[in-house]
């Protein structure tokens, strides 16, 4: 008797509506809770990209460092038996060792031997990513595209086709890299010259009329090793 309907009704209507507004309240608080926390993710996230690249790459540059003094513990060992032993001897020793450690390099460079006259043991065995000397990389890596590019030419030449207008892609140290043909040699200093559209690592060649690299340049953000026919390795690394 004592309460009438209405006034309930009012009653649970306020209830009702201070109970959507509780709500409605804690689900906006809910949702910048959940802003804060993907806008923390995300953050950690970007902060810890960095952070893992560069551990990533110390981590290469070590497991690479092992991998070749093993790789150059066997030539040595081998080179004690074997006084005489040639280029290719050596490579097949170092093609050993990476074949007993799956790979040498953890970043996929190209090992490359170079000759230590100075030294007992003829070669030393280096890495094409990972050697610390910025102009010897840079000729290293140089030479052995140059390589590539003539096997490349020889290959069109036996098989009587045409040379392609926009060069060869060759796999450098693990990574694609085109070896773009042109008509006239350009006037390059470094990877990232301003005065070219490319950045990084890129390289050119000119044909002479018999079909042989004319001029060849590889440059990277070091330095660049520039081939002339007739005149071998050219006016390479230049620094900055
Ligand atoms: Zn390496």
């Amino acid at each position: 008797m004592g309460l009438s309907p209405r006034k309930n009704t009012t009653d649970d209507g306020e209830q009702g509506s201070g109970m959507k507004k509780k709500l409605a309240s804690r689900r906006g608080v809910n949702r910048a809770v959940a802003l804060v926390l993907v806008l923390v993710l995300v953050l950690a996230v970007v902060i810890s990209i960095p952070v893992y690249l560069s551990y990533k790459k110390k981590a290469d540059q070590f497991s690479c460092t092992v991998a070749l003094k093993k790789a150059q513990d066997m030539l040595d060992v081998e080179f004690l038996w074997n006084y005489e032993l040639g280029h290719d001897e050596a490579l097949r020793v170092v093609e050993r060792a990476k074949w007993e450690m799956d790979a040498l390099c953890p970043a996929g460079g190209d090992y490359y031997l170079v000759d230590r006259p100075e030294s007992d043991q003829k070669f030393r065995v280096t890495c094409g990513i990972h050697e610390k000397d910025t102009y010897l990389r840079t000729r290293l890596n140089a030479a052995h595209t140059l390589e590539l590019l003539n096997e490349a030419l020889a290959g069109c030449a036996r098989r009587g086709i045409d040379v392609p207008e926009e060069g060869f892609t060759f796999l450098v140290n693990s990574k694609e890299l085109p070896v773009v043909r042109l008509e006239e040699p350009v006037d390059l200093r470094w990877g990232t010259d301003a005065s070219i559209d490319y950045e990084g690592i890129v390289s050119f060649f000119t044909l002479a009329e018999d079909g042989s690299v004319a001029w060849f340049v590889y440059a990277d953000e070091n330095h660049a090793s520039v081939y002339r026919s007739g005149n071998d390795w050219i006016g390479d690394a230049w620094e900055k």
